[in-house]
């Protein structure tokens, strides 16, 4: 797989500026909307957080929580093709697989149910579940994965967010945490 992408890992175990993750186990990963998945610990902070945000008038719609390698492989390699991008322009925008927060059951994409053309979009940051992210994400321990500038050379994604909120999931995440430091 390396020789096809054309790059070999940094010796922080980035490859174009994703890290590594091991694959969740199926069986700690729960439904959180139809086909969505999240971990379990996860999926609990994230159905409160988007009971949190209904009490406040904020409609926050899954666009994407767990992806196994297999799916991360079709993303990133058969869209790499369709647009005709070299890997390091694809890897821009979208993790090789092995290397997507997604696989770790942890992270998620979220839209605003009232402004569905932002879905996936940097627009994305100026709707009203993206002003309510930022002001209340961090009490369900939920983190902006990709805000712009990012030390791992990834794009802005307002709308990528990842769990912190145990020991375990803090772990996982810890070298792109001190990496951003
Ligand atoms: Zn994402």
């Amino acid at each position: 797989m390396l020789a096809r992408l054309g790059a070999a890992p940094a010796a922080d175990g980035r490859l174009l500026g994703h890290f590594p993750y091991a694959e969740v186990d199926p069986a700690q990963l729960v439904s959180i909307a139809p086909g969505q998945q999240l971990q379990q610990d996860a999926a609990k902070a994230l159905l409160a957080m988007q009971s949190g945000a209904r009490d406040d008038g904020i409609d926050l719609v899954v666009l994407s929580a767990f992806r196994s390698q297999a799916v991360q492989n079709r993303l990133f390699f058969e869209i790499k093709s369709e647009r005709n991008q070299t890997a390091r322009e694809r890897a821009r925008v979208s993790a090789p697989p092995g290397y997507s927060e997604h696989g770790t059951g942890y992270a998620v994409d979220l839209g605003d149910g009232a402004a569905p053309g932002s879905n996936l979009s940097t627009a994305f940051d100026q709707t009203a579940a993206f002003a309510w992210l930022q002001a209340n994400a961090a009490r369900y321990q939920f983190v902006l994965s990709f805000p712009r500038g990012n030390s791992q050379g990834v794009n802005y994604e307002p709308w990528h967010w990842r769990y912190e909120g145990t020991a375990q999931a803090l772990r996982v995440f810890e070298p792109a945490q001190r990496l951003s430091q």
